[in-house]
C-alpha cells in the first residue's frame, strides 16, 4: 500500500477510534489534519503525528457547523494543497429509551453524526473531484444493523450513515472517489467505558470471538479503505466486529 505523502482529514481524531486510525495512517505515511472539538486533545495528537515523520496539524472545528467544516478544508488545503483522504469518525451518544427521549438529545446525535459527514463529504468531495481522485470512509456501527434499545438517535445516525455512503459512492466513482463505511461492533474506548459492568460482559457473551474490538482492529480496516489498493470496492460496508452480527 503505498500513499505516503498523500493528505487525509481524519474528524474526532483527538482520542479513541479516531486518534488510532490518525496515527495508522501516519505510519504509512500520510499527513494527516487532526480535526477535534477539543484544541488540546487535537494539538496533542498532531505533535505525535509529527514526531512521525509525516506532517500534520490540529484543526478545531465542529463537524455538525457548515462553516466550521469549510475552514477545515480550507485551512487543509492551505496547508497541504490537496485532500486525498477523508475519515468520518467523530460520533457521539445521548442514549435514552425513546418515550424518554428527548428531543434536544436525537437532534444533536443527528446533527453531529449524520449531517457532520453529509458536511464534510460535500466539501471533500469538491477537493478530490479536481483531482479525479478520493478515498471517504465513514464510521457507522453495528447498531446501525441491529438496533439497540436506548439508541434511537444512535442507531437511526448510524443507519443514514451507510445510506449517505451509497449515495455518495454512486454519485462520484466516475470521479475516481470511492465512498465506503466500517460498522465498528463494541470497541473498548471513552465512549463505551461508561457503560455499566454487567452489560458489558453481556454483550461480551454475544461476540464469537470472545473480546471487545480495540481501536487498532478499526483502524486496519479504514486504513485498507483510505488505500490506492481499494480501488474497486465502493460503496460497502466492513464490520469490525468479533463476528457478533454478520
Ligand atoms: P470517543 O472516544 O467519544 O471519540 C469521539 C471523538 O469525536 C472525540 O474526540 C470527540 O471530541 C469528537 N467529536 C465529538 N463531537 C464532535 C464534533 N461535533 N465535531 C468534531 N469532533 C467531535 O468515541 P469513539 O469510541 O472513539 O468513537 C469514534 C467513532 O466510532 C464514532 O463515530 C462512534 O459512533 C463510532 N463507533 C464507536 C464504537 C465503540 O464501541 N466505541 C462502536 C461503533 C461505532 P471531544 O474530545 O471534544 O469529545
Amino acid at each position: 500500500m503505498t500513499f505516503k505523502g498523500q493528505t487525509a482529514v481524519v474528524t474526532g481524531a483527538g482520542r479513541g477510534i479516531g486518534r488510532a486510525i490518525a496515527e495508522e495512517l501516519a505510519r504509512e505515511g500520510v499527513n494527516v489534519a487532526v480535526v477535534d472539538l477539543v484544541e488540546d486533545e487535537a494539538g496533542a495528537v498532531s505533535e505525535a503525528l509529527s514526531a512521525m515523520g509525516v506532517r500534520s496539524i490540529p484543526v478545531v472545528a465542529d463537524v455538525s457547523e457548515a462553516e466550521s467544516v469549510k475552514g477545515v478544508f480550507e485551512a487543509v488545503l492551505k496547508e497541504f494543497g490537496s485532500v486525498e483522504i477523508l475519515v468520518n469518525n467523530a460520533g457521539i451518544t445521548r442514549d435514552a429509551l425513546l418515550l424518554r427521549m428527548k428531543e434536544a438529545d436525537w437532534d444533536r446525535v443527528i446533527e453531529v453524526n449524520l449531517k457532520g459527514v453529509f458536511l464534510c463529504c460535500r466539501e471533500a468531495v469538491k477537493a478530490m473531484s479536481k483531482r479525479r481522485y478520493g478515498r471517504i470512509v465513514n464510521i457507522a456501527s453495528v447498531v446501525a444493523f441491529t438496533g439497540n434499545p436506548g439508541q434511537a438517535n444512535y442507531s437511526a445516525s448510524k443507519a443514514g450513515i451507510v445510506g449517505l455512503t451509497k449515495t455518495v459512492a454512486k454519485e462520484y466513482a466516475s470521479r475516481g472517489i470511492t465512498a465506503n463505511a466500517v460498522a465498528p461492533g463494541f470497541i473498548t474506548t471513552a465512549m463505551t467505558e461508561k457503560l455499566p459492568d454487567n452489560l458489558k460482559e453481556e454483550m461480551k457473551k454475544a461476540i464469537p470471538m470472545g473480546r471487545f474490538g480495540t481501536a487498532e482492529d478499526v483502524a486496519s480496516a479504514v486504513v485498507f479503505l483510505s488505500s490506492p489498493d481499494s480501488g474497486y470496492i465502493t460503496g460497502q460496508v466492513i464490520h469490525v466486529n468479533g463476528g457478533m452480527y454478520m
